[in-house]
């Protein structure tokens, strides 16, 4: 195995060769069993506040495609929910599948939905940098939200239009005035639980926020990230079909919900 992927020489069941922690006790994605999540009143609401002028670039680095913050200060933040002080906003990206029905990474009772949103937050009061702070415990936050199949997402139109200019994996594009809070459903509320980054080097250093309301993308939406392709320029082409980890045990950890 040369490079990670999501075939099948490459894919999820191949990580651990090189990646021994993918056998970890707190890895991500999990299947969420909402009756045996547990309420707790001390969790807070969540406070995002991100700044549209943070936004850089948006690009396909052949496993996805992101829109990156400049994190040199705190422009953009996310306060509250289980989190202790501020989560400086890194980047956003997306999880998808090789059909409509399937191409999160988190599951609700045994159901996935259509595909995965992540804000990547870093912890910016405790470690200076997002290298130190994804090698430490409660170094990253991830907001996940799902996508449900549906109506057309307006919202979400600003990245999918971009996407025909990013088609080869190292392309980027300037991207800015693009605040992500335009992506969060109605609802914060939200399940969290201790777990991993969900590509390599898998490393457990998220404290996960997976918010129980769905977003909307339609099935031309999500045909767009499919046409996104894993190979450079020069390369033969192969699309980005799907980009997803599957669930992994519990081993014991406790989803709480607010
Ligand atoms: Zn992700």
């Amino acid at each position: 195995m040369l490079h990670w992927g999501y075939e099948e020489d490459n894919g999820p069941s191949r990580w651990k060769e090189i990646f021994p922690i993918a056998n970890g006790d707190r890895q991500s994605p999990i299947d969420i069993q909402t009756q045996q999540t547990k309420y707790d009143p001390a969790l807070r609401p969540l406070y995002p506040n991100y700044d549209p002028t943070s936004a850089k670039v948006i690009l396909n680095n052949g496993h996805s495609t992101s829109v990156e913050f400049d994190d040199t200060e705190n422009k953009s933040v996310l306060r509250g929910g289980p989190l202790t002080g501020s989560y400086r906003l890194r980047q956003v990206h997306f999880h998808w599948g090789p059909s409509d029905d399937l191409g999160s990474e988190h599951a609700v009772d045994g159901t996935k939905f259509a595909g995965e949103l992540h804000v990547v937050h870093w912890n910016a009061d405790k470690y200076s940098t997002f290298v130190e702070a994804a090698r430490q415990p409660d170094g990253l936050a991830v907001l996940a939200v799902f996508l449900k199949l549906g109506e057309c997402n307006s919202q979400l139109k600003t990245i999918t239009d971009h996407l025909d200019t990013i088609k080869v994996k190292g392309k980027q594009r300037r991207f800015t005035n693009f605040d992500p809070s335009c992506l969060l459903p109605h609802s914060l509320d939200y399940w969290t639980y201790l777990g991993s980054l969900t590509v390599p080097p898998l490393l457990e250093s998220v404290i996960w926020i997976v918010l129980r309301e769905p977003i909307n993308v339609c099935s031309e939406q999500l045909a767009k990230f499919r046409n996104l392709l894993c190979t450079g320029e020069g390369e033969a082409a192969f699309c980005l079909l799907k980009n997803f980890r599957p669930p992994q045990p519990l081993r014991g950890r406790e989803v709480r919900r607010n």
